[in-house]
């Protein structure tokens, strides 16, 4: 553990109730960027004290979807650090002894009500018309009664005393001067006296989550706008325990293209789920910067360490971002453009084995690999479409072409045919080319024997090499499809001649 002499520390919290959220992501990138803006400390603080919910899988694959972002965290639960544990459900002794002193502060008291009764209370106050704030019952109690009842194990949850203005030792009216979105005012009337330890033992929320922020140095934090509301809870905890309160910062809501809050039902909100579909973690990280902070220089395609070197809050958005997995691919597909061909391999392949069209990594194919690869990626936005992006160069059915409407119209042609003719006769005369030199002279071959030229010429040349009418250069694909079949593994891959044979046999010349 390296000790950071820059004083900024944030943190990320998640609770690990399933894969990490893009929300989620975004709220950790913003933390990450700072921190490391700052040349700070960032720290990954699991809040899993909802016990029916949270689960040491879903830890896992928190962890693991932050990594693959790339988010390197400086303390954490697998690498500690100097307030570990860093896991709530670790930490229960911690939250323990500062509800023992908010006891002793009188800040704090036993509430022995039970969910039936605060129940029954809450649905009173709401026939009446009143806030169904706590009714003080037990703020009430007598030493003695309340003696009597610890004496008989009633259980009890501890539950914060929100003062009242007048005889306050501090205000319970509340300003913040939230970073991204301004001042921020409550009122105490809007507060009714709330839990902190419930009577299982474990800590509320926002209990905790001041508890480990005080505790692990928090300076800066960097939340969703959800947790707005909870602020004014918490800065009363920090208030009756005379801590500093941290600056605050909450990262407006993400919407879907229709401005709704952004859910499951505008399709993948996982991190994992745009992983499994081919987004680079490059370009997802870049994405998510996006939403809500902008560059100074306007760019929307930047590295990691541009983002580091401008980021600010100052430039964070208090409104609402818009989630759009269009622009996600868009962007990935910048990223995939200028990827150089070996480093997109190694995403590449898995697909390839996946359709059965490579069995066995070899040497050999990863050349040609690369190759195809450089060939097909510009109209590429997802891994994924590699798979529809390369099916022109392994699978090659006389059948599916005829059987395509457009192609059927295509190859019967007389012109097209005696082009096939031509075509098949000069490969097996030349040989298929292997280079754009080779290329090009086949072509001119092909003009001077035939006296077509244009798409005359190109278009039944494309469909009886690829099976398609479009897709990546003819000068690229012809000698590829020539070198597959020199490839130990790739033996599968039918080369020029083959294809055209196969093609005018199925047309019965
Ligand atoms: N555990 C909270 C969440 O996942 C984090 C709250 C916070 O950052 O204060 O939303």
């Amino acid at each position: 553990m390296t000790t950071n002499p820059s004083p900024v520390r944030v943190r990320f919290a998640p609770s690990p109730t399933g894969h990490l959220h893009v929300g989620g992501a975004r709220t950790a990138i913003f933390n990450w960027l700072f921190a490391r803006h700052h040349g700070g400390t960032f720290i990954v603080r699991v809040e899993d004290t909802d016990q029916a919910r949270s689960t040491v899988e879903s830890e896992a694959m928190v962890l693991d979807d932050l990594r693959w972002l790339g988010l390197q965290w400086d303390e954490g639960p697998d690498v500690g650090g100097p307030h570990a544990p860093y896991r709530q459900s670790e930490r229960l002794s911690m939250y323990g002894a500062t509800g023992q002193r908010l006891l002793e502060l009188r800040h704090a008291y036993r509430c022995f009500c039970s969910e039936e009764m605060l129940e029954a209370k809450r649905k009173k106050a709401e026939v009446e018309k009143r806030p169904p704030h706590y009714d003080l019952t037990c703020w009430r109690l007598s030493p003695s009664e309340i003696e009597e009842r610890v004496a008989a194990h009633a259980p009890f949850a501890l539950r914060f005393h929100v003062p009242k203005n007048d005889d306050a030792p501090f205000s319970a009216d509340v300003t913040i001067h939230d970073l991204i979105r301004g001042e921020v005012t409550w009122k105490r009337e809007s507060l009714g006296d709330f839990i902190l330890v419930r009577s299982d033992g474990l800590p509320t929320y926002n209990f905790s989550v001041v508890v480990d922020d005080h505790d692990m140095q928090i300076t800066h934090v960097i939340r969703a706008e959800e947790h707005l509301t909870n602020t004014h809870r918490q800065v009363l905890i920090y208030r009756a325990l005379g801590w500093e309160v941290p600056e605050l910062a909450h990262v407006s809501l993400i919407l879907g293209t229709d401005r709704a809050k952004l859910s499951k039902r505008h399709g993948a909100t996982s991190v994992a789920a745009y992983a499994d579909d081919g987004i680079l973690s490059e370009a997802m990280v870049n994405y998510l910067t996006l939403l809500g902070w902008s560059s100074p220089d306007g760019a929307e395609v930047f590295s990691i360490e541009h983002a580091v070197a401008v980021f600010a809050l100052d430039r964070v958005n208090a409104a609402p971002a818009v989630f759009d997995p269009h622009k996600l691919e868009w962007l990935n597909g910048q990223y995939i453009h200028v990827a150089d061909p070996a480093s997109l391999r190694k995403y590449v392949v898995p697909y390839l084995y996946n359709a059965g069209w490579l069995r066995e990594e070899t040497p050999d194919v990863d050349a040609w690999l690369d190759e195809a690869i450089d060939a097909v990626k510009k109209g590429i936005g997802k891994l994924s479409q590699f798979v529809a992006a390369m099916r022109l160069l392994f699978e090659f059915e006389p059948r599916h072409v005829l059987e395509n409407e457009t192609l059927a119209t295509v190859v019967p042609e007389p012109s097209a045919k005696a082009l096939m003719q031509i075509l098949a006769k000069d490969l097996t005369e030349h040989g298929a080319p292997v280079d754009a030199a080779g290329y090009h002279a086949l072509a001119d071959r092909l003009k001077q024997a035939s006296g077509l030229k244009g798409k005359a010429l190109f278009m039944p040349l494309r469909v009886a090499v690829t099976g398609s009418d479009h897709g990546p250069e003819l000068v690229r694909v012809i000698p590829l499809l020539e070198k597959a079949s020199y490839v130990r593994g790739l033996a599968a891959v039918l080369p020029p001649l083959a294809r055209v044979e196969s093609l005018l046999a199925a047309i019965g010349v």
